[in-house]
């Protein structure tokens, strides 16, 4: 048997990683701005994350949701603090399209109602529900069009009001910034008017923070910049740092139902252990802060490069984001440029579309790693004009 060859890949081969380098099987070694596509958080490797998943492993690694878990309270506790969302409820899965799947699915049973709204260049997650409400039929089967979803496009209010009038909507679904889209922003006066349309029909309102949150913005949520609060959030990625952790915060106002929503490996010990440890490391270090600042510096540094290498064929048109989610727009492909980056200034990068680099690193990023991206990227463009 052989792995089903979905996959793009590139020829490297990484065998061990720390902070926010990576080693492969030569010992050649890379600067991660990629993270694993915004997974890793706190650092390949960090030691205490490192030991809570060990120590963890040799207690037990799993039991089914049939039984007490206490170190799903525990998450729940820390995370609701750290987060801001004391008062809500945690339900655990393993991935960011399960986070999804459940939040529509929970909307759905508390409002009675089935359709969903979600934006154009949305991405949720491959699975039925979650790629229905993706802005992309290139993803999705025949199978997975029987859902009832209307796509808007982003930061257009009126769009969004006329569909919720109709009166069948169950449920907005929005990125707190798109990732896979080309890092879009939503502005802060189109959320503020979301949330009160949702809030007013009782349409729940779904912040997709599977990418966005976790502090890669320099705030838990990247909804927090818009100063709104949702009715569930989902995350995932960046609160395992690699180990697979999905979960949904749900507000006070969804009860909940024996059976309505399960899972056989969602919490497991093994994936609290590690999700513990990543918030404890959020909690008692400036990571977010940290995230901010080096995103700031970034983002200002590499704004400049757009207009300071004009001349360059493969033009950076644009950069934007918000700490360390940040993509750069290119006026054509990028696809020969990132392999430059990956094979000769060896740095890790992701992408969004066919013409843009995107930059998801671990919030562990100094500034001094940032700035030997800035150089060695600076001189690749100059190179390639
Ligand atoms: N939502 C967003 C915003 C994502 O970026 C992703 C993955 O890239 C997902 C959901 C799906 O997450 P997973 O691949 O863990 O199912």
């Amino acid at each position: 048997m052989k792995p089903f060859d979905v996959y793009a890949l590139y020829d490297v081969t990484p065998v061990r990683a720390k902070g926010c380098r990576i080693w492969d099987d030569t010992d050649t070694e890379y600067l991660d701005l990629y993270g694993g596509h915004a997974v890793i958080s706190v650092g390949h490797a960090h030691p205490h994350y490192v030991e809570s998943v060990t120590e963890q492993l040799k207690k037990i690694a799993f039991y089914s949701n049939s039984v007490h878990n206490p170190l799903q309270e525990e998450l729940a506790q820390k995370l609701g603090r750290l987060s801001g969302y004391d008062e809500w409820s945690l339900f655990l899965v393993n991935s960011g399209a399960e986070a999804n799947e459940n939040a529509l699915k929970l909307a759905s049973f508390h409002i009675g109602k089935s359709r969903v709204v979600a934006f154009e260049k949305s991405f949720h997650g491959r699975t039925s529900g979650a790629v229905a409400v993706t802005n992309n039929p290139r993803i999705q089967a025949p199978f997975n069009r029987g859902h009832q979803v209307t796509f808007c496009p982003l930061n257009n209010l009126d769009a969004v009001e006329a569909e919720i009038r109709k009166g069948d909507v169950a449920a907005v679904i929005i990125e707190g910034i798109q990732g896979c889209g080309g890092i879009n922003l939503p502005t802060t006066e189109f959320m503020q008017g979301l949330q009160k349309v949702c809030n007013t029909s009782g349409v729940a309102l779904v912040l997709d923070e599977v990418q966005s949150g976790c502090g890669r913005t320099g705030r838990f949520f990247a909804h927090q910049w818009y100063g709104i609060t949702p009715d569930l959030i989902t995350i995932a990625k960046g609160i395992g740092n690699g180990f697979p952790v999905g979960g949904m915060l749900i507000s006070p106002k969804f009860e909940a139902r024996k059976g309505m929503l399960g899972t056989t490996f969602g919490g497991n010990h093994l994936a609290m252990a590690a999700a513990i440890a990543v918030v404890d490391i959020i909690s008692e270090t400036k990571l977010m802060d940290n995230a901010q600042k080096v995103g700031e510096h970034l983002i200002g540094q590499l704004k400049q490069l757009t207009t300071n290498v004009p001349t360059t064929p493969l033009q950076l048109k644009d950069v934007r984001g918000k700490g360390l989610m940040i993509g750069l727009e290119f006026s054509d492909s990028i696809a020969q440029l990132r392999k430059d980056i990956l094979f000769e200034d060896k740095i890790f990068t992701g992408v969004a579309g066919t013409n843009m680099i995107r930059l998801l690193p671990p919030l562990t990023l100094t500034q001094d790693e940032a700035d030997w991206f800035l150089e060695k990227f600076g001189k690749r463009l100059a190179v390639r004009g």
